[in-house]
């Protein structure tokens, strides 16, 4: 061979140009490994470390069967590398490699190993586009200055122009642009029997398991659930025949309610864990499925069933994908490296032990943790308003809180992790993401789900042995950063309540709070 091409654990994407002349690639060797360092820079969610693993394994395959030459290494064979470059090098020196080539990684850690890579001098080096996202890598520099706070509904705007999504020739289709003020419905009893069963599939593991035991691979969460009682299955797609089998099940079954529902939570119903979502974001982020091909066929779905489908669930859908997927990528590569450093409201409390145990009173946090070990999944609001929210409010390290969400998620890649979790939940970026900490009380988990019912906390009290952690954490939130909260148009009236209370009422209420935060390990 003359030519390595590398690829990553999450460029699985078919459709990328380096196979669209497979015939000519007889000097060309494909390298996909399973690394140590990459199943270790955190301590992942068992099943993510095996759906990323068996997709690899299955991306392999498909190379060879359609040809190509392709060099499958497992962890086995990869024990004696410390890391990529070394790995790299090695392969280079055994096959007498002259170029060597990879696709951009989306990740800052791996984009800096590959670009300060030693390279003995006769080997050519070249890096590729993955392919994959929407918006060119060569326009985030201009599109996200770094420190730039920006506002997503913006980008999306002109997102759906340059790409003429839903559009009804220079006006977004229907009016609007956002239909979102329809959606954000709670699950009323009647609506429980309703919620669709998931897709879910039965990938074999067993081999994958064995060889993270063989090689003492530290993983949190679980593989058993109501669907695989053993060691041998993850519900996961793993390659692209089944990452497109759930989106259509997606489009046929969830997209008719999936606005409607997206912030609603509960825990009274076996399919509490994925009701109307999509669970397409491992397979997104894999790049087992193409942005631009999602889109397309969820509104294909949409134009075929008009009577089952109103705007604004597609609407609500495609805004995901085509405003806030590729808003997070912008805003990590326009500010990486520092964004990794970012803790603007000085949090530093330890994460606690709950997290990895969902042992705790507050039924909310206690169902959206369960169901993340159980699932290596939770949906956004779970993500943002409940374990977020409560990060969020006790002034948890970011460190720790990213390291929690990008090991615990099946989708949890730091380009899109971090943003999320930095900017979006912890507001620790000073708003260049977000235009206001997503901070709420118990009264909105109240009001999204039915956790309250059966908590051992009473949502309705502030203060008192019983009363809702989140709502006199929530107050002293808003007290401590009232100077740079109440300047904020979107946080500046909620003031009002609070400026009600007394300076005595408000002392209690704050006093509270700081019970709770001296015994957080406890609640
Ligand atoms: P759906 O609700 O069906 O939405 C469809 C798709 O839209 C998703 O698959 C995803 O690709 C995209 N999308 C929606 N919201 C976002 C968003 N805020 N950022 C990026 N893409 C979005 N998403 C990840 O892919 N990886 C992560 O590590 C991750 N970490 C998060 C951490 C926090 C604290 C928060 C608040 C959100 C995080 N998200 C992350 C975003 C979002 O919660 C998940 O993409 C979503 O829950 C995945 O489930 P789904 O495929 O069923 O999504």
């Amino acid at each position: 061979y003359t030519k390595l091409r590398l690829i990553l654990g999450d460029q699985l994407n078919a459709s990328h140009s380096w196979y669209h002349d497979i015939h000519s690639q007889t000097d060309t060797l494909y390298v996909i490994a399973e690394l140590h360092q990459e199943a270790a820079y955190v301590s992942h969610h068992i099943q993510k470390v095996c759906a990323f693993f068996a997709a690899m394994e299955q991306f392999a395959h498909a190379l060879q069967q359609a040809g190509l030459h392709v060099l499958h290494l497992t962890l086995d064979d990869t024990v004696h590398y410390p890391d990529l470059p070394s790995l790299i090098s090695a392969l280079i020196e055994e096959y007498g490699i002259q170029h060597f080539e990879f696709q951009r990684p989306d990740e800052y850690r791996l984009y800096e190993q590959l670009h300060t890579l030693t390279l003995p001098q006769e080997v050519s080096c070249r890096e590729y586009d993955s392919e994959h996202f929407l918006l060119p890598f060569s326009e985030i520099a201009d599109a996200f200055p770094a420190n730039k706070h920006l506002v997503m509904e913006h980008f999306y705007r002109r997102m759906r122009k340059r790409f003429d999504i839903l559009m009804d020739g220079e006006k977004p289709l229907g009016g609007k642009w956002n239909y979102d003020k329809q959606n954000r419905n709670k699950l009323k009893a009647k609506d429980l029997a309703e919620i669709p069963q998931p897709l879910i599939f039965a990938n074999p593991v067993t081999d994958i398991v064995k060889r993270l035991a063989r090689h003492k691979v530290n993983t949190i969460g679980q593989l058993e659930n109501q669907y695989s009682q053993s060691h041998e299955h993850i519900l996961w797609p793993v390659n692209r025949r089944q990452a497109i089998e759930l989106l259509d099940h997606f489009c046929r079954i969830c997209l008719p309610l999936f606005g409607r529902f997206q912030d609603a939570m509960t825990d009274n119903s076996p399919h509490h864990w994925s009701l109307y979502h999509s669970r397409i974001s491992f397979a997104l982020n894999a790049k087992l499925l193409n942005p631009m091909q999602v889109i397309h066929t969820a509104i294909e779905h949409y134009q075929a069933n008009q009577s089952d489908i109103d705007l604004a669930q597609i609407e609500g859908f495609v805004r995901q994908i085509l405003g806030w997927r590729e808003f997070i990528r912008g805003i990590y590569w326009g500010n990486m490296p520092h964004y990794a450093k970012t803790n603007g409201l000085g949090a530093n409390r330890k994460l606690p032990d709950y997290f990895w145990t969902g042992n705790t009173n507050m039924a909310c946090l206690k169902s959206a943790i369960d169901q993340s070990l159980e699932y290596a999944y939770a949906h956004h609001i779970q993500r943002l308003m409940v374990t977020g929210n409560f990060c969020l409010l006790t002034e948890i390290a970011p460190e720790q809180v990213d390291e929690w969400y990008l090991g615990i998620y099946i989708d949890a890649i730091e380009w899109v992790e971090m943003p999320n979790t930095r900017g979006m939940a912890l507001y620790a970026d000073n708003g260049i993401l977000a235009t206001k900490p997503y901070a709420a009380s118990g009264n909105y988990i109240n009001k999204m789900s039915d956790h309250c019912t059966g908590c051992h906390y009473d949502v309705k009290q502030k203060i008192g042995d019983n009363a809702c952690p989140l709502n006199s954490l929530y107050w002293r939130f808003l007290d401590k950063h009232q100077s740079q909260l109440a300047k904020n148009p979107r946080t500046r009236m909620i003031y009002r309540s609070w400026d009600q209370l007394s300076n005595e009422q408000q002392q209690e209420v704050l006093d509270q709070a700081n019970i709770y935060l001296n015994n957080i390990e406890s609640l």
